[in-house]
């Protein structure tokens, strides 16, 4: 490969860590482990795996280069970059491989990966021994994924002394990767950097969305040539922000220069995403409105303005309500991260949208590892599945609270995938094999019992993209709304997925289709290869995909047998958790929004600013008066005898509440 001389790439040679390239490769000979850090845009992630594919010492044999990413869109971005940079087409010698969606052949030698597709990779292959060199890339990032391959690799490093590991991190953190990997050495890449000068407002904004767009325009009218970055949680506010922007240049017309305005987020579809390296027209100033992936997973040249209004969205895991909530928050690391990224081309200005007193005095200093304050039922799985038991003496880097711990194997157990000793039953085996959480997986599985397993797939791939499907365009909101009233179904909005699923196969996957429906295309593509890669799996782990023909009852027990921890009981004004008597609500999007069930059964819930609310999908336990019983690991949906008795012997035992649940199950119904 020769690299980093064409015309389009041959800035290679600037990167800051070309003149190090020799001093890498030989470093990286002479020791296992190598910690690498180094400023964002340095190099690491384009450019290292190169090197490794061109030296003959670390990349002889057919293995393979693999280096993990922990997001989707980063695998994606950049393993299309390093392709274009080594001539090849993406997939052959330089591919991806990302959940859902595999981009590699016989031919790769250079695979980016997301960190939880190396994790699942450990399932088939114990030793990683199609791999030569493994990079643990963003290792700072500290994701769930990341951490439990930093135990896992250090494990087989030891036996497999063929194997090289890069770990590598912006620069942060770095002496405890080392210290963790057994005082392996840290090579450290000067960065450049340019002074960043960083202003905070004076008072804390009521509305940051607001004060981005008008931080913008500010910047754009008054200030020095240079593109501009943008951080925001999500892609609703995302594509706000952008509208915003866009509305109120077009009202300023030929007053401003052009303002090219371009979104990133994980959910936009590729050709899109490449939209943000496009160099910026003459005279015109780009503006890249991004999630925190801009924070160091991608780098985007000639940013000079950086606006943050000191929030991202992270997933904190509460042990004792087993609920998810989304907290908007922002750790000093990231901030200046972010600040950071105004000073790789040349002097730049930071814009924070809080006050100097809030940085001071309400962000934490650096972000809690994600092993921390998440739901380890899927990483337990798959650590079962590994047949690693002893969870509680395993290498992590910093371990997961008790608790969360405990409550993994005991919604494992409630599942039916370990037994009473903690072992994997073969339920567990099978649930493990399919990359999904382990109550979707139950669900799955559950399908086969029921002879509904197309519905259900269908529903697993619909859920999966499900917040992406409707299209609600703001100035024909009530024609959107209309739309989505008319796949309305009784049961629930697992059976509406499956009702737009199905509509759309009639028409023959059509866009149109799609378009005049309000669904979006891009997503129920997505479904469709969800679903395709899903069925795939069941013929491997042998489930027979089959369809109920006679009503929705078999679906719906399916449903149940995945999501009985997801129960919830009308009560005055709204629902209560059967699980943790937690208040709750239905999203006003939900088909069963007006309804008011006595029961239902979420998919998830979301937190938002004001109250718990459910997120869309949801399922009825006794429309049909059905009598659905949240029962025993092995066998957990189990239609209740009349007058049956209070709970199943074999029930699992989870907690006082538990039992409590099943009680008030029952007296809820009558047939
Ligand atoms: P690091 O991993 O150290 O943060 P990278 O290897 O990601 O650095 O980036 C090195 C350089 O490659 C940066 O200047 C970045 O702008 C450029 N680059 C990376 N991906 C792309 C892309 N898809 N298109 C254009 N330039 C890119
Ligand atoms: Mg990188």
């Amino acid at each position: 490969h020769k690299n980093g001389q064409t015309k389009e790439t041959g800035n290679n040679l600037y990167l800051p860590i070309f003149p190090f390239r020799e001093d890498l490769l030989r470093a990286i000979t002479q020791h296992q482990i190598l910690v690498i850090e180094g400023e964002t845009g340095s190099g690491k992630t384009t450019q290292i795996p190169q090197y490794l594919m061109e030296d003959v010492r670390l990349h002889s044999r057919r293995n393979e280069i693999g280096c993990t990413q922990p997001r989707r869109v980063a695998a994606m971005s950049v393993a299309a970059r390093v392709a274009e940079e080594t001539g090849v087409k993406l997939g052959n010698e330089v591919g991806y491989s990302i959940r859902f969606e595999d981009c590699t052949s016989e031919r790769t030698v250079l695979k980016y990966m997301t960190d939880g597709m190396l994790l699942r990779e450990f399932l088939t292959e114990p030793d990683l021994a199609s791999y030569s060199v493994v990079i643990i890339d963003e290792a700072h990032e500290r994701t769930l994924h990341t951490d439990i391959l930093f135990g896992l690799i250090k494990d087989i490093a030891r036996f497999r002394s063929d194997l090289k590991v890069l770990v590598a991190s912006a620069t942060l953190d770095t002496e405890r990767f080392s210290c963790f990997f057994d005082d392996a050495p840290v090579f450290r890449i000067p960065g450049r950097r340019f002074p960043v000068d960083i202003f905070y407002t004076k008072a804390p904004e009521a509305d940051y969305l607001e004060a981005c767009v008008v931080s913008v325009l500010q910047i754009h009218v008054t200030q020095a040539p240079g593109d501009c970055l943008v951080f925001l949680t999500g892609q609703e506010e995302i594509e706000a922000c952008c509208e915003m922007l866009q509305e109120r240049c077009r009202r300023l017309g030929s007053k401003i220069a052009e303002l090219v305005v371009l979104p990133i987020y994980a959910n936009l579809p590729s050709d899109m995403q490449a939209k943000i390296f496009s160099p910026t027209p003459p005279g015109a100033r780009k503006v890249v409105v991004a999630t925190n992936i801009a924070e160091t997973s991608l780098t985007i040249d000639g940013i000079i303005y950086v606006i943050d209004p000191g929030f991202c969205k992270q997933k904190s895991y509460n042990a004792r309500t087993g609920m998810d909530v989304f907290a908007l928050s922002l750790p000093q690391a990231s901030a200046n991260q972010r600040a950071g990224r105004a000073g790789r081309v040349a002097a730049g200005k930071c814009f924070r949208l809080y006050t100097a007193w809030a940085f001071k005095h309400e962000m934490e200093e650096t972000t809690i590892p994600e092993i921390q304050r998440t739901n380890l039922g899927n990483v337990v799985l798959l650590l079962k599945s590994l047949g690693i038991n002893d969870l509680i003496h395993f290498d992590f880097m910093d371990p997961p609270p008790h608790e969360t711990l405990v409550l993994a194997l005991e919604q494992l157990y409630a599942l039916g995938a370990l037994n009473h000793l903690g072992e994997l039953t073969k339920m567990g085996r099978r649930m493990a094999e399919l990359p999904v959480d382990p109550m979707l997986s139950k669900m799955i599985l559950a399908s086969e019992q029921y002879k509904c397993s197309e519905e259900v797939l269908t529903i697993a791939a619909m859920l999966s993209v499900n917040n992406s499907i409707f299209y609600r365009p703001k100035d024909k909101v009530v024609h959107a709304d209309n739309a989505r009233m008319n796949f309305t179904v009784p049961g629930g909005d697992h059976l509406v997925l499956l009702n737009v699923y199905n509509q759309w196969v009639e028409s023959g996957f059509s866009t149109q289709w799609c378009y005049e429906n309000f669904i979006q295309f891009r997503s129920m593509r997505r479904a469709r290869d969800v679903r395709d890669q899903l069925e795939g799996l069941m013929e491997r782990i042998e489930v027979e995909v089959v369809s109920s023909l006679e009503d929705s009852v078999p679906i719906r027990k399916a449903i149940t047998a995945g999501y009985f921890y997801h129960t919830a009981r009308l009560s005055k004004g709204g629902y209560k958790t059967v699980k943790h008597q937690q208040t709750v609500y239905v999203h006003p999007n939900s088909s069963l929004f007006e309804e008011q069930p006595r029961w239902l059964i979420y998919h998830e819930l979301v937190f938002t600013t004001k109250e718990f609310m459910r997120q869309v999908p949801m399922f009825v336990c006794d429309r049909d008066r059905q009598r659905l019983v949240a029962g025993s690991g092995s066998s957990l949906l189990q239609e209740q005898r009349a007058g049956g008795q209070q709970q199943q012997e074999d029930a699992p035992q989870t907690g006082q509440d538990q039992g409590r649940a099943g009680i008030e199950a029952q007296g809820g119904h009558g047939q």
